[in-house]
């Protein structure tokens, strides 16, 4: 629509009197001046009384349509009017835009965001925010933050005013979660609330500290043993042949202990820092299964039945140095965990065209089913008191976990206490 120009008040007076000039001419000629002036500007009254009417019933009724046409400055006053319409229009559509924006960035945040003002009203939250503090919206816009969030510890921290340091938090929905609370003024009288879940960084820190505390008992207890022989032994003349003997054999179990914890630990960290993938090689597992199942017999020293079912020529593409570290730890525990007398069965055969299942099964001492779960911790143990006897320190299996990782497979358990268990996991076949 083409919108005119405004018009001035000469153009408009000049109009008038254009349109007078007929009526004024008749009124002389016919001597009505008066009569014919009142009728002109009753008329004129009539016109602009009935262009108000349009514009009124188009304002209030008609909103958002095309302006009527108006006749002479009507149509400038109708085009003006619909052409302030569609300028706000088209600014209250970028805002809405701008908001949009705002609010979808603010969701798409991997934290919490909470913005409330100096009355501490809620003004907006975002979706996370209410999954982590179990806010609700819309319902919640408007209501008191404090009223919402009624910890202790969050009351006084909004009360102390001082934000330069974070708020660690028990989340009001689940105390299994930490949350991380920061607070920052927003524009003049409102402030922002970015919340964290920070329960990663928390188990992190505890595994360390539970890591720390695991490592000196360990080695605490070897050490111990060793320090009160080597305190016996001091003097030479209070020593005997069979003590000393005695003496010697214990410091040198508790060395093995140390060496066995510590080579563990290493070789648990050196494959916690390799990501997967690891570098493998195509390899016939049979003949190092073989050679841990002769290790096997001479780790039992003859007290165990071992029987070995390998099936030769299943090839699967494997880092050596970790499956053997593998197998070697479910090989030796179902020797340790196994009273003289067991058997032991060590298998690695074809479970279907592309599978190969390597198993090992005992009938020992058998683990409880819940304890399964946990087998695979760091220096989780059945029972201390059994454990202390073979010299474990409940990393074996832990490394177990972790090789197997590198070769996309994982540990599977079947135990029955006092009747035995089985501990197997599938490897992918190469094509021969
Ligand atoms: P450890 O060095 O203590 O044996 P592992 O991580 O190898 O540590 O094993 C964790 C725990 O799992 C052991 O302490 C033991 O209680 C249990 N376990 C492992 N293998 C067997 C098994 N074959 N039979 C019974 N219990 C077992």
């Amino acid at each position: 629509m083409a919108i005119n120009k405004p018009q001035s008040v000469w153009h408009s007076l000049i109009r008038i009197a254009l349109l007078y000039f007929p009526c004024w001419i008749i009124g002389s000629l016919t001597d009505s001046l008066s009569l014919i002036t009142i009728v002109f500007c009753i008329a004129i009254i009539v016109f602009h009384y009935l262009q108000i009417i349009k514009l009124n019933k188009w304002l209030w009724t008609e909103r958002g349509r095309y302006p009527p046409r108006g006749i002479g400055i009507w149509s400038n006053i109708f085009d003006g009017i619909y052409g302030q319409q569609r300028r706000f229009a088209s600014k209250r559509t970028d805002l809405a835009n701008i908001i949009r924006q705002f609010r979808k960035g603010a969701e798409a945040l991997p934290d919490g965001v909470v913005i409330f003002d100096n009355q501490r009203h809620i003004f907006w939250c975002n979706k996370i925010a209410q999954d982590m503090l179990g806010l609700k919206w819309p319902e919640d816009q408007g209501v008191r933050i404090d009223n919402l969030i009624r910890t202790p510890d969050f009351i006084a921290y909004l009360n102390n005013v001082n934000f330069d340091k974070p708020l660690e938090l028990v989340s009001p929905l689940n105390d299994h979660y930490i949350l991380e609370i920061r607070i920052a003024p927003f524009e003049s009288d409102k402030w922002v609330i970015i919340v964290r879940d920070i329960t990663h960084l928390y188990e992190i820190e505890q595994m360390r500290k539970d890591f720390i505390a695991n490592v000196s008992h360990e080695l605490k207890t070897p050490l111990t043993v060793m320090k009160g022989y080597l305190e016996m032994t001091e003097s030479l003349q209070n020593l005997d042949e069979k003590t000393w003997q005695q003496a010697h054999k214990m410091m040198y179990q508790q060395t093995n202990r140390m060496d066995a914890l510590v080579s563990q630990l290493l070789s648990l960290s050196k494959m916690e820092q390799k990501s997967n993938p690891v570098e493998k090689m195509t390899t016939d597992l049979s003949e190092l299964l073989t050679i841990l199942s002769n290790e096997a017999k001479s780790l039992s020293a003859g007290k165990h039945e071992i029987i070995a079912n390998i099936q030769p020529g299943l090839k699967t593409s494997i880092n050596e140095s970790e499956l053997r570290s593998a197998c070697v730890n479910l090989i030796s525990n179902a020797v340790r965990y196994t009273p003289e007398g067991g058997t032991i069965k060590i298998e690695w055969q074809q479970l279907d065209r592309q599978t190969g299942r390597f198993s090992v099964s005992d009938n020992g001492v058998g683990i409880d089913a819940n304890h399964i779960p946990r087998l695979t911790e760091r220096f989780y143990r059945v029972d201390e008191a059994r454990t202390s006897n073979t010299g474990g320190a409940g990393i074996g299996l832990s490394i177990v976990k972790h090789a197997l990782a590198h070769h996309n497979s994982y540990l599977k358990i079947e135990s029955t206490p006092n009747k035995g268990s089985r501990f197997f996991f599938d490897l992918k076949l190469e094509n021969n």
